[in-house]
């Protein structure tokens, strides 16, 4: 089997939503905190998470943006030690983004914050998630703390983010959180155009999907979100845990002289599928759970 069922899943459904209990906060997949060698993707995208946790550097001329922040201050460390490592400087950094506010996405923001001085841009429907630091809407997987940080802009669907040569796009694909943001750029790779999809999550995770009162457009909102993911033109799909793009083998291929590793223009269409088949798989059920 394909591993679908992803680590974070996995490790989610160990969490119990009791006082008391161990949470998924408590027990992170290993790969989460394991360091991989930081390197080049395409253009000027650099990866600078551990091996099962996304993070992705984006440089320009003017500074950088840095996507994801690892599940706490630990792993802001880890990042930034990959960003030193390829030479880059913490200083340097302009501004952090997120897929979205759940703690492996959000809990090293404030420590990235104190040692960069970057600004944070968070979507407007995460933004009290992050400055709260904690997971919105009902979730059978708790709340799930993390450290809160100081939001400097929130914005809405399509913003740009510019910085030197680079321009990110923000689109908002909720669900898996209401402001959960898949980013896209272009950059030139070996004097090509490539579009590149950050992809933010789509899974389940905990979600109540029927009957959720904090949340109450969750079921539209994912459609809404599947349909998008598969329209968007992506030639890279970079999402935020390894394992959604098999991350650790394309950089395998990589590094054995496949210099189109990266590149599948087909593969977010295919993993919006899967998603929403498990999205409606989970869905019904929810929904026989709940009848009398
Ligand atoms: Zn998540």
């Amino acid at each position: 089997m394909k591993r679908t069922a992803s680590i974070f899943l996995a490790a989610l459904a160990l969490a119990i939503p009791v006082q008391g209990a161990t949470t998924i906060v408590d027990n992170q997949p290993a790969s989460w905190s394991k360091p991989i060698r930081p390197y080049r993707v395409v253009g000027n995208i650099y990866y600078v998470g551990s091996e099962g946790l996304s993070a992705w550097l984006i440089s320009s001329s003017q500074g950088h943006v840095l996507l994801d922040s690892g599940p706490s201050a630990a792993g802001a460390k880890l990042i930034e030690a990959n960003i030193q490592a390829l030479g880059f400087k913490l200083s340097d950094v302009k501004v952090l983004i997120n897929s979205h506010a759940h703690f492996d996405h959000a809990g090293g923001l404030a420590q990235l914050k104190a040692d960069t001085g970057a600004k944070v841009w968070i979507s407007r429907p995460d933004e009290p998630a992050v400055k709260k630091g904690q997971h919105f809407g009902d979730n059978d997987n708790g709340l799930t703390p993390f450290p809160a940080v100081k939001v400097d802009k929130a914005f809405g669907e399509g913003q740009k983010l510019k910085l030197g040569e680079t321009t990110l796009v923000a689109h908002l694909t909720p669900g898996h959180t209401i402001g959960c943001t898949t980013w896209t750029t272009q950059v030139i790779d070996r004097g090509r155009p490539l579009n590149v999809t950050f992809n933010c999550s789509t899974s389940v995770a905990g979600n109540v999907l029927v009957g959720n009162k904090t949340y109450k457009n969750i079921v539209a909102d994912y459609r809404a979100t599947f349909a998008k993911l598969k329209a968007l033109p992506t030639d890279v799909m970079l999402p935020s845990h390894e394992e959604q793009a098999d991350l650790l083998a394309k950089r395998k291929k990589m590094l054995a002289g496949d210099v189109n590793a990266f590149v599948d223009p087909t593969e977010i269409a295919r993993y919006a599928t899967t998603s929403e088949e498990a999205f409606d798989k989970e869905l019904a059920r929810q929904e026989s759970a709940r009848k009398p």
